[in-house]
């Protein structure tokens, strides 16, 4: 598949990267061989990222930090730890470091139906080192998604059951118009069965998908969330019934996806102000995910919102076979939009580390830098000049910043980002 990117280039094993050139990240300051004397020396960090500004919503920080990790963990955060000891150095001056990103909303069961990218290029080559695939298996095919692609990827893979059994396997259009594939039992037994790695429920409530049976599909979704003790993520825009028929019924804990959808339905009333319901859907606790897909952002809709003080909880991607050659692109991309339309760089990093770990029961700790936590962690580059941005609508706007991934580290192993420009 070629893309206007060159592939990312994965490389497993952090010993090379202090010693060898060709290994090192892209416009990375090169590391001197005097930081890999340590290696003579009892190693008691296996590896450790020097001098970049560590952003860490989960632990309030944002300071010059340095990382070490050992045995797969985080073993220490905390300015100018010696490399003495450290079997392997990166230098991220002038970068940032993260935890692992998180992408809550992807569609990664490649070579099934139309929607599947392969994980370890679009998420862990692009700084993703958790991914959740948005329900492109539905209770059929859950067990197939387990074994072809969370097991065998090197990213981080979970994902969630659509409420249709046979998830996007022939793409979306008329997917829920038969009610007999519509089964809340069997998509409850099919989440049970694969836990931990399935995380919620997927409903897609769109007109197209659902014909006149939105409120139907809801209702099933819903009560499969229920049994499955999971919570319901809802795909809207352009649905059949108002959208304020769908919030009213979502619960604590569900999530709403494509929250700034500029699709007929959308967030907004006639005058551009925010639905009341959407605002008491927030007050109780539903989750808005942006789930930008290529469709399903419009960038004058996510404004207005910011505008009202709405932002979202998550920045999801909906990055899949229809959105990765643009306007999506990957999650980098995706949250340099929001850096366009007024949001910090802390407040990005927050709803791709921190807060999707309060959407979903990773059942392990994620989306930190804390002592003990698992090692993952995303080294970025923010990159000042002129960018161009393009959304649902293609309207194209100029961004002035664009984040850049060059470096993920998966439970302790570095994997060198080196993906070209928009
Ligand atoms: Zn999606």
């Amino acid at each position: 598949m070629l893309t206007r990117r060159r592939f990312s280039q994965l490389l497993i094993g952090s010993p090379l990267l202090a010693s060898s050139g060709f290994a090192r990240p892209a416009n990375a300051a090169p590391v001197s061989p005097a930081q890999d004397m340590g290696a003579a020396l009892s190693q008691s960090r296996d590896l450790l990222i020097k001098g970049g500004t560590v952003v860490d919503p989960s632990q309030n920080l944002h300071a010059l930090l340095d990382v070490a990790v050992k045995d797969g963990k985080i073993l220490q955060v905390a300015p100018d730890i010696p490399a003495d000891g450290s079997r392997s150095v990166i230098s991220a001056k002038g970068k940032i470091v993260t935890p692992g990103l998180i992408d809550v909303h992807v569609h990664i069961f490649e070579g099934v139906g139309p929607t599947g990218v392969n994980a370890d290029q679009y998420c862990l080559g692009r700084g993703v080192t958790t991914a959740v695939d948005a329900g492109s298996a539905g209770y059929f095919s859950i067990a197939g998604f387990r074994q072809y692609v969370i097991k065998p990827s090197a990213t981080r893979v979970y994902a969630m059951v659509d409420i249709g059994a046979r998830g996007t396997l022939m793409g979306l259009v008329g997917n829920y118009s038969n009610l007999d594939w519509v089964n809340p039992q069997l998509t409850a037994r099919a989440a049970e069965a694969n836990k931990p790695d399935v995380v919620a429920i997927k409903a897609r409530l769109s007109k197209e998908i659902t014909g006149a049976n939105d409120l139907e599909v809801l209702k099933r979704a819903l009560e499969a969330a229920k049994i499955s003790n999971l919570p319901l993520m809802v795909h809207v825009g352009d649905s059949y019934s108002p959208l304020q028929d769908i919030l009213r019924q979502l619960r604590k804990g569900d999530v709403l996806t494509h929250c700034f959808t500029g699709r007929p339905h959308g967030p907004l009333d006639a005058n551009g102000k925010i639905l009341p319901e959407m605002l008491e859907c927030r007050e109780r606790g539903v989750l808005f995910d942006v789930g930008d897909g290529g469709p399903h952002l419009s960038l004058d809709v996510a404004e207005k919102c910011l505008q009202q003080n709405f932002l979202p909880d998550t920045i999801g991607t909906d990055l899949g076979g229809l959105s990765y050659n643009g306007p999506v692109y990957d999650l980098v991309t995706e949250l340099s939009k929001f850096l366009l339309l007024g949001m910090t760089v802390d407040q990005v990093i927050e709803r791709v580390t921190l807060r999707p770990t309060r959407m979903f029961n990773f059942g392990v700790e994620l989306g930190t830098l804390r002592v003990g936590a698992v090692a993952d962690i995303t080294i970025l580059e923010v990159r000042e000049g002129s960018f161009t941005f393009s959304d649902s609508t293609g309207k194209k706007r100029t961004g002035r910043q664009k984040l850049q991934s060059v470096a993920a580290i998966r439970a302790g192993k570095t994997y060198i980002n080196r993906s070209d420009d928009v």
